[in-house]
């Protein structure tokens, strides 16, 4: 049937549209017919064609200099009738690509699947009920409801709009969002304004509206030009960019410096064969092939290591920055709060009331706190009726407890209904809503218009900001339910009270539009007649004040920005500690609202965003003004967001981080993590995660690198010596090859250090390498040259062969390798304060890497490949002696680096 509709959907009316596609405007398919049809149309998903095609990837791997190098060593090796190293290089290059394809492979895999762990979902009629559904599970027929927010979750023929806008720019690559329309068009109106389709991927901006499914998966237009290929760059980021920069420059370095060693080597009468196997062993030794895989793998592990604590990484490039945020912007409610309310106090015509009760169980009172009983005070009731009427949620009650479908703070009104023992559904059967205006932060309201058989006009009842709603009342209702005067000072200060105790407080009001309306606009809600106030407490989570102190011991400083009032949000901030021990003067205060920064020039609010902590009733944009202006000061600034116009803040932040739970997909599109529990602690977790994996990733750098130097020099010192070759390519190939995987990778399992959360942020702009770690490279490397040319040259001198000592040499390289990874386990604190066994791969690795060093030594296949024969204990002896040396001499050097830190300062 959908290939009928391809051609005329949008000149066709919604209404044809539904019978042709057997579906019901009001209730939607039912469960029978929905599995049939996805049975026969299979599931809603556009197959994601794979960047390569496995093959490709593999093929891949042998796109790189150092290959080439290796393939043509391998070629001429063959030329010249050396078959066994020609096959050894031949096979170190297979298992080199193997190896990296599989690495790639499961990098790419690990990533592949966090993004499936964020579905879209979709909002439903089904049998007559509104369903929340994962967007996959889609049929046509379905029929859709949109709200600001929403992804379009398959192709729809519009049936209903309010102010729907939709940014299509996924399809079109146009951003300036697109106004939708249900209306039908004529014929010929091109793709691009065929107003009443809504395609699938597209974002809604503004508005809500209704549709029906028309195409899904394949078949939407999204699905058609699909080229949603799961891009081959999935795996870069600006350091792994860097460090193949580098390893490109290395490459040239010492590619000059090969062919050098190969013209003074025969220039000075070498032979030709022998110089040429030098420059290959030169340039097979100092390339640190090795680095742009390990860097990948690590980032990979990172990732997987925050979706463990509850942070899924959509961009790669942000497991870096973690680690270096030094400011986080975090929302309020449900973030640095449990996001569960409970009203606590109601104010109605002068009157207090306080709730008991706990939670989302109705259970509880109502007392007067100033005399006049509940069931004398018609405002105080009424306010309670439009905060049950005025609300889009429903109370559940579970095996244990009760619980809220849909916003918590609407939640809370329905409880404190029961609590004074107004009944939902009767309210609902008497007064029946007929429209409504949702709540959206920009208007801080939600209104709606009800039926009322008994009166001549049609109720409207209208929740929200305190602020807001009493600039839109003109009067007040007594305890009689009488129209009077309205003092907005006595509301204001009851709001001052309420708030400052930490209380969200909403307040609530009723207007009236003619008996004939069926539609509410935000033109209608005007002259209103203020009904009441309601405080709910919304406590904050423990564990988030556990995190904010962590953030603060770690030099990041914690930001609120909240749409609630400035009272409330001052009070909790200070529950949280956000106030640290700074005093608040005029010049710093702790909060500012919206209000207050609109008057402020950007130049103005560079120092304002460095010295305030909470930003109230802040509006997206100012969000977007304090990211810049924090930027400016030099700040990495992680950002939270929930809502549609959160969404240029989280572009802007350095890390934009959504909610999982509440936030809508379009700030989720727009973030670089997702907290799948939208808690502010998971944040600090992946800080904390982010500042080991940059740990891990400079152990790698710093434990490899000095191996490349070491082999390099090796070779140069003997060809300017002018000697026999202390070590042969394959044999290089063979350290680089076995080391890199079992024991350098294994530097990326090691745990984050005790204390990693009370050093300050490091800052991105400089060098990963630092004078200290460059300089322990090079001390390394030099160890490495000579303690293998010095055994080298011993072994020879103790007549033993070619062979033996070249044997030798490998294992001294092996051995300080290993007592190296053991130094490179933290880079400042000396192994023994982390704990011997906290890594158990490392152990795993060495014990490996061992065995297989014997297998090298002794194996006489082993020998035959790779030039190799077995050496006695005194040889062992050397080489264990010079890996311990290497220990402790970097353990030493270390131990200086931390006395010299604790030095008093002068
Ligand atoms: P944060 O940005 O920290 O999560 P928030 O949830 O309080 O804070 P908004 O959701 O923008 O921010 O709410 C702003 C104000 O709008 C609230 O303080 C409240 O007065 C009012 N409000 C919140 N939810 C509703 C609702 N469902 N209906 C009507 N008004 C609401």
């Amino acid at each position: 049937m959908e290939i009928l509709f391809e051609k005329h959907l949008h000149q066709l009316d919604a209404e044809e549209i539904i019978t042709l596609l057997d579906s019901d405007p009001q209730k939607g398919l039912d469960r029978f017919e929905v599995e049939s049809r996805r049975e026969r149309f299979g599931p809603n998903a556009i197959p994601v064609r794979d960047g390569h095609s496995p093959l490709i990837t593999f093929l891949l791997q042998f796109h790189q200099p150092l290959i080439y190098i290796l393939l043509v060593a391998s070629g001429i090796t063959a030329a010249l009738n050396e078959w066994i190293d020609a096959g050894v290089i031949f096979t170190v290059v297979m298992v080199n690509a193997t190896i990296g394809f599989l690495q790639e492979s499961k990098a790419a895999k690990a990533l592949e699947a966090l993004s499936k762990m964020t579905v879209t979902e979709a909002r439903v009629l089904r049998s007559g009920e509104i369903h929340q559904i994962p967007s996959v599970e889609l049929v046509p027929g379905d029929i859709i409801l949109l709200q600001s927010g929403d992804k379009v979750p398959a192709d729809l023929r519009l049936m209903r709009s309010r102010d729907l806008q939709i940014d299509e720019s996924t399809l079109t690559g146009e951003s300036a969002p697109v106004p939708k329309a249900a209306e039908t068009l004529p014929a010929n109106t091109p793709l691009a304004e065929r107003r009443n389709l809504a395609y699938s991927t597209t974002l809604v901006t503004y508005g809500q509206g209704r549709g029906i499914v028309v195409a899904t998966g394949a078949k939407t237009e999204v699905g058609r030009i699909s080229t949603l290929v799961s891009t081959a760059d999935v795996l870069e980021t600006p350091l792994t960019r860097k460090i193949s920069a580098f390893s490109r420059l290395l490459l040239i370095v010492i590619l000059v410096l090969a062919a050098l060693t190969f013209a003074v080597g025969v220039m000075r009468g070498q032979s030709g064969f022998d110089m040429f196997m030098a420059a290959v062993a030169l340039a097979v030794g100092a390339i640190p092939e090795g680095l742009p895989a390990a860097v990948t793998i690590t980032l990979a592990i990172g990732v997987s290591r925050m979706a463990r604590r509850r942070a899924i990484i959509r961009k790669l490039p942000a497991v870096e920055t973690l680690g270096s945020t030094t400011t986080i912007c975090s929302d309020k409610t449900g973030t640095l709060t449990v996001n569960q309310m409970t009203v606590r106090e109601v104010y109605a015509a002068g009157q207090k009331y306080e709730l008991s009760g706990s939670g989302y169980c109705p259970d509880g009172m109502l007392d007067p706190r100033t005399g006049v009983a509940l069931a004398d005070n018609a405002a105080a009731r009424e306010c309670l009726l439009a905060g049950l009427l005025c609300n889009d949620s429903t109370l559940m009650q579970k095996e244990t407890h009760w619980d809220v479908n849909g916003d918590p703070t609407e939640g809370a009104l329905l409880v404190s209904a029961r609590k004074a023992e107004l009944d939902d559904w009767q309210a609902q059967q008497c007064w029946p809503r007929l429209d409504s205006i949702p709540f959206e932060s920009q208007h801080q309201y939600m209104a709606t218009l009800h039926n009322d058989e008994s009166g001549d006009t049609r109720p409207v009842y209208v929740k929200g900001a305190v602020e807001v709603i009493l600039d839109k009342c003109n009067l007040a209702l007594d305890t009689k339910g009488q129209p009077v005067s309205l003092d907005s000072d006595v509301i204001q200060s009851q709001l001052e009270e309420m708030a400052s105790q930490g209380l969200r407080v909403l307040a609530f009001a009723r207007g009236k539009l003619a008996a004939e309306s069926n539609e509410i606009d935000h033109g209608d809600i005007t002259n209103l007649t203020f009904l009441g106030l309601q405080g709910m407490i919304d406590p904050p989570r423990p564990e988030a004040i556990d995190a904010v102190r962590t953030c603060q011991a770690a030099g990041i400083r914690i930001k609120m920005i909240t749409g609630d009032h400035p009272v409330t949000a001052r009070a909790i901030a200070r529950k949280i500690g956000l106030n640290g021990t700074e005093i608040e003067t005029e010049q710093a205060p702790l909060v500012m609202t919206s209000q207050d920064l609109a008057e402020k020039s950007d130049q103005e609010l560079i120092d304002i965003a460095e010295k305030v902590s909470v930003f109230a009733r802040a509006t997206p944009e100012q969000k977007l003004r304090l990211v810049k202006a924090l930027q400016t000061n030099g700040h990495i600034v992680a950002m939270t967001g929930d809502g549609v116009n959160d969404a240029p803040a989280l572009k802007q932040a350095d890390i934009g981080v959504a909610m999982g739970v509440g936030g809508t997909e379009v700030a989720k599109e727009a973030a670089d993590m997702v907290l799948t529990d939208d808690n502010f602690a998971t944040i600090e977790a992946a800080v904390e995660e982010g500042r080991g994996v940059f740990d891990n990733l400079t152990k790698f750098i710093v434990w490899t690198l000095p191996t490349n130097m070491g082999e390099g020099l090796v070779i140069l010192a003997a060809i300017f010596a002018g000697v026999t070759l202390p070590l042969l390519p394959v044999q290089i190939l063979w350290i680089n090859m076995t080391t890199a995987v079992l024991l350098g990778l294994m530097l990326a399992f090691e745990p984050k250090e005790p204390g990693i959360m009370r050093r300050a942020p490091r800052n991105p702009k400089i060098p990963i390498l630092d004078k200290v770690l460059i300089l322990r490279i090079c001390i390394v490397g030099f160890i490495m040259l000579v303690g293998a040319f010095g055994s080298f040259e011993w072994a020879l001198g103790q007549g033993l062969s070619d062979a033996a000592a070249r044997t030798v040499a490998v294992n001294v390289f092996v051995m300080v390798e290993i007592f190296y990874l053991f130094n490179c386990r933290s880079l400042t604190k000396s192994m023994l304060a982390l704990g011997l066994f906290t890594n158990r791969w490392i152990v795993v690795g060495v014990a490996t890497m061992m065995a297989l060093q014997l297998a090298f030594t002794y194996l006489p296949l082993m020998n035959y490949l790779f030039h190799t024969a077995p050496i006695g204990w005194d040889a062992w002896w050397r080489i264990l002696l010079t890996g311990v040396g290497a220990y402790v001499i970097v353990g030493f050097e270390k131990w200086l680096r931390r006395k010299w830190a604790q030095r008093p300062s002068v």
